[in-house]
């Protein structure tokens, strides 16, 4: 479903006509501006817009980018890392790999760096 949005128009990022400018409503109760001829996601009028899945792979939904497996997860790791000494190697402190924990940052297109969601429907799992 869309709804017009007078008075707004703006260059298509797809066809790059001036188009008038849609909000398109989202299964997920979401709802992203759109252009009006070719329903492509207009940039700097979104912002977290979920990443398309497309024949099983991750596709910016970015209109001007839709850049293919290009999509990364930006995290943050604390680890906790024991210190030692090896005695057969003066002047070394060694720091061993320990207990880690991962946090997710969000999530962004590599190829635009724009930030993107994971589609409702979907978890990541982490290997
Ligand atoms: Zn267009
Ligand atoms: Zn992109």
């Amino acid at each position: 479903m869309t709804h017009t949005i007078p008075p707004a128009r703006t260059n298509c990022p797809k066809c790059g006509k001036t188009s008038d400018i849609v909000l398109m409503e989202l299964p997920d109760d979401k709802s992203s501006i759109v252009s009006a001829c070719c329903e492509a996601l207009i940039p700097h009028l979104n912002e977290d817009a979920p990443v398309l899945i497309v024949d099983g792979h991750l596709v910016c939904p970015y209109g001007d980018c839709g850049a293919v497996g290009e999509i990364v997860e930006l995290d943050v790791a604390t680890r906790d890392n024991e210190l030692s000494i090896d005695p057969d190697q003066p002047g070394v402190i060694k720091a061993s790999l320990g207990d880690h924990s991962f946090e997710a940052d969000g999530y962004e297109c590599r190829k635009c760096t724009r930030s993107v969601t994971i589609p409702n429907g979907y978890e990541i799992e982490r290997d």
